[in-house]
């Protein structure tokens, strides 16, 4: 049952999208192959550093036949720089099981079955590819639903991902393409997490959370903060630099490779080496042979 509030939200949301939205290169794309590569590139990675690997990787790649006949190794080449590089091999994993199967699913659950797709990445490309009238919960988006639709009671409604999905998916206008871009720009620019400008919001007079946010301040935001590991001190940042030199080389041998590692940081330890070398051999990243190390 939608909401009585719906047209007036819709309403106002586009409004304001149509004057503030972002111009990016993925908006208005229908190819559910060109919406996947975006999806999986912004996984954990700002807009602003996708672009350039997004048109990079679609140069060299412009089909998902391409995608899926490749080599993976050109393919964590190309991704370099981008990080958290298992997400190379899983969309590549992806382009070889449509292409297997012969096409794309063009359902939730349907697409849910390809590998590396999750709810959320299956609903953005049900969405933006296959006309779905359905919301995308990105973590601006599902923020902006628990204020606007349950208010203080926002807490509950965090922790009930189907609740909050079923809220969101009853606020969808038609025309679902442009209102799911429409609110992923206003979650990350108007309701944002630390300080939503519920002053000069088109959405005030409906929002639920609004008054709570007035009278507490701006930190409604449910964060128990984790505690932050330096990324130097991380094992990405391991992972990072030994793809690094792997991109650069065929090959190379063990001592080699610590060294190298060693010269340009003297804190990684031969440990964190061991376990980042474990840790890409278990994703299929790396592999090794007689004591050399290459991309696969
Ligand atoms: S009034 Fe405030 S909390 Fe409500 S949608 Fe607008 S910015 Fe977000």
């Amino acid at each position: 049952m939608p909401p009585p509030d719906r047209p007036i939200i819709a309403k106002r949301v586009l409004a304001w999208y149509r004057r503030h939205g972002r111009m990016l290169p993925w908006r208005g794309e229908t190819d559910p192959y060109r919406i996947l590569v975006s999806e999986v590139m912004l996984q954990q990675t700002q807009v602003d550093r996708v672009i350039p690997f997004y048109e990079r990787f679609l140069e060299r790649f412009p089909t998902v036949e391409a995608l899926a006949g490749a080599s993976a190794a050109d393919v964590i080449r190309l991704w370099g720089g981008l990080g958290y590089n298992r997400r190379a091999l899983f969309l590549q994993k992806t382009a070889q099981a449509v292409v297997a199967r012969g096409g794309w699913p063009k359902d939730v659950d349907g697409l849910q079955e390809l590998p590396g797709v999750g709810p959320y990445t299956s609903r953005a490309l049900a969405v933006f590819a296959f006309g779905a009238r359905l919301s995308v919960l990105d973590v601006n988006v599902r923020r902006w639903v628990q204020r606007v639709v349950f208010g203080p009671e926002w807490g509950r409604a965090a922790k009930d991902d189907a609740a909050l999905q079923d809220a969101a998916d009853a606020l969808v206008p038609r025309g679902s393409y442009d209102w799911n871009q429409a609110i992923m720009d206003f979650g990350s620019a108007v309701c944002t997490a630390k300080r939503p400008a519920c002053v000069s919001c088109p959405l005030a007079t409906v929002c639920k959370a609004r008054p709570a946010i007035e009278r507490k301040g701006m930190e409604i935001t449910a964060s128990r903060r984790k505690k932050v590991v330096p990324f130097k001190e991380s094992q990405r940042y391991v992972r990072g630099l030994v793809l690094m030199l792997l991109r650069e080389r065929p090959s190379l041998a063990v001592p080699a490779l610590l060294t190298s590692l060693q010269q340009r940081d003297r804190g990684i330890t031969e440990l964190r080496v061991v376990k980042a070398l474990t840790g890409l051999a278990a994703d299929g990243l790396i592999s090794m042979e007689r004591g050399r190390i290459k991309l696969p």
